[in-house]
């Protein structure tokens, strides 16, 4: 099974994508996780990426189309994938379509986890994340129950730097502009399902499994 998550900023990808990989055997390719531990080890794509990643601007599709090359040609992708974080404009389906055909593999679902400005500005501004395990809480919704620990792995938690208000817009303003327009690329394959992702995460994570196992 291979599946793609659209969704703006918030909609809550990361956290349906670790659910869903784990419930499936699937892998989960996340372009902003790949992103920030190469931020983290200072690798030369890390420090290439970093500043557009802080300002919430996108980072440079062929920046993105040699990491993702790496990516799709390690072997636990072979089992089947969640892909979160990407494609986020045209270029990049396109690029992702060249990926798929010279493995002889294609896309069977994609699904669109929609949701209000609203709630995503609420989610995000008080996201936590594992710094060990990449594990997501929140600070009202969904609170560690030790205080900026993971509950999981037992590591600090940290606030994402681009989950800052002003960065959470301009992160919707260049997902309006540029990755919106996948959504109908999508439609126009018959691969994409909408969700409405405003409410309970288990809620959509039962309606993608569904839909996966259709
Ligand atoms: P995310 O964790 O998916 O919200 O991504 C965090 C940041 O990483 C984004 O705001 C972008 O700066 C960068 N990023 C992640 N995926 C992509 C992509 N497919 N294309 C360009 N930039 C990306």
């Amino acid at each position: 099974m291979r599946i793609i998550l659209l969704g703006p900023p918030g909609a809550g990808k990361g956290t349906q994508a670790k659910s869903l990989a784990e419930e499936l055997a699937l892998a989960h390719v996340s372009t902003g996780d790949i992103l920030r531990q190469n931020v983290k080890d200072a690798t030369s794509l890390g420090k290439e990426a970093k500043d557009f990643m802080d300002r919430g601007l996108l980072v440079p599709d062929e920046l993105m189309a040699k990491m993702l090359q790496e990516r799709f040609a390690q072997a636990d992708v072979r089992k089947g994938f969640i892909l979160d974080g990407y494609p986020r404009n045209l270029a990049q389906a396109k690029t992702l379509e060249d990926i798929f055909s010279i493995q002889g593999i294609d896309v069977d679902l994609v699904v669109y986890l929609d949701s209000s400005e609203e709630v995503i500005i609420q989610r995000l501004s008080g996201r936590l994340v594992c710094s060990k395990c990449g594990a997501n809480f929140h600070k009202t919704n969904m609170p560690p129950k030790r205080d900026g620990i993971c509950d999981k792995c037992g590591a600090a938690l940290y606030q994402r730097s681009d989950d800052k208000v002003e960065t959470i817009k301009r992160r919707l303003e260049v997902y309006k502009k540029e990755t919106s327009d996948l959504i109908e690329y999508y439609q126009g394959k018959n691969k994409l399902h909408r969700l409405d992702a405003d409410g309970q995460a288990t809620i959509v994570l039962s309606q993608i499994v569904a839909l996966a196992k259709q």
